[in-house]
């Protein structure tokens, strides 16, 4: 069992880089990654504690946005894997990434706190526990505060991409990030690009432009995703050359979603990773 997209407490999921491995190896998965948000934070973690037998995949998962020919900026998520952390023009594009979280995150807690919902910036930082901040954090204190019963609740409204509370973040424009993620020597994997719950979605030519921009791969079994777009996605992958991959993207208690819930064929995964990259697999 191969899942190639999880999160911890680097980022936001809720268990630590250590409970993550040993919750993996738990599971039954061969091959896990760990894809925070904008963030390596977790990865020395996972490496100090990772179970024999379970082969880690250290990666990131990238914020980035696709601005339209009418100037409409869609935001997407980049899966880079196995690339240099130390590589200098990536880091910095973390760093600014996560700088940025913590402002919009302070500004969508004073847009509710205007209207009178219970929630404090404090609190958020305290959750977040050094993490990269995100929305999920702010659900959290809302749950706390008897706001919303669940995350899920506070995500349908409150925090929605749709609310008058929404603020958006930094972004890197996703030829940038396709760009600087293969100059840091990793692979790249367009994360869940059909998860309409969230936002507006890319149109299928713009796929077909970014497998022409060194795109190696796109999500196709995702949890957010509907049987016929995995069906489609599926094609897509294979007219374009991309590998297709399949991942639970868990987020411990922060999502009902299990490891392994959507995997990786052995295949897929021997062709996303036969290229040469910075790291390799820790394996043994
Ligand atoms: P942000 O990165 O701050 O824009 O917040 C988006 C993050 O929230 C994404 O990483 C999603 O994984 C997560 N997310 C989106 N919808 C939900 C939901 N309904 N429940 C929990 N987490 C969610
Ligand atoms: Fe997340
Ligand atoms: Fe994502
Ligand atoms: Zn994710």
């Amino acid at each position: 069992m191969i899942d190639l997209h999880t999160h911890t407490t680097a980022s936001d999921g809720t268990d630590r880089p250590n409970e993550l491995v040993a919750n993996a190896a738990a599971a039954g998965l061969d091959v896990l990654a760990v894809t925070d948000h904008d963030t390596t934070g977790g990865w020395d973690e996972a490496i100090a504690a990772r179970p024999g037998g379970l082969t880690l995949v250290l990666g990131a998962e990238f914020s980035c946005a696709y601005t339209d020919p009418d100037g409409h900026r869609i935001s997407l998520h980049l899966l880079g894997y196995l690339f240099d952390p130390d590589h200098e023009g990536l880091r910095a594009e973390r760093a600014r990434l996560r700088v940025s979280r913590l402002g919009r995150g302070r500004a969508i807690v004073d847009n509710l706190i205007v209207d009178g919902v219970p929630v404090t910036w404090n609190r958020v930082v305290e959750i977040a526990g050094g993490g990269a901040v995100g929305r999920p954090h702010i659900a959290r204190v809302l749950v706390e505060n008897g706001v919303v019963t669940s995350v899920d609740e506070a995500f349908a409204e409150l925090l929605s991409s749709r609310s008058k509370y929404y603020v958006p973040k930094a972004d890197s424009d996703i030829f940038d990030a396709l760009r600087l993620v293969r100059e840091a020597g990793g692979v790249t994997v367009f994360a869940h690009p059909l998860a309409r719950r969230r936002g507006a979605v890319v149109d299928d030519d713009v796929i077909a432009v970014l497998a022409q921009s060194g795109l190696a791969g796109i999500e196709v079994d995702h949890p957010d995703h509907a049987p016929d777009d995995r069906a489609h996605l599926a094609r897509m992958a294979a007219d374009l050359g991309l590998v297709g991959t399949g991942s639970s993207d868990y987020h411990g208690t922060n999502k009902t979603i299990a490891l392994g819930a959507c995997t990786t064929g052995r295949e897929a995964y021997e062709q996303l990773f036969s290229q040469p990259t910075a790291r390799e697999p820790v394996t043994g």
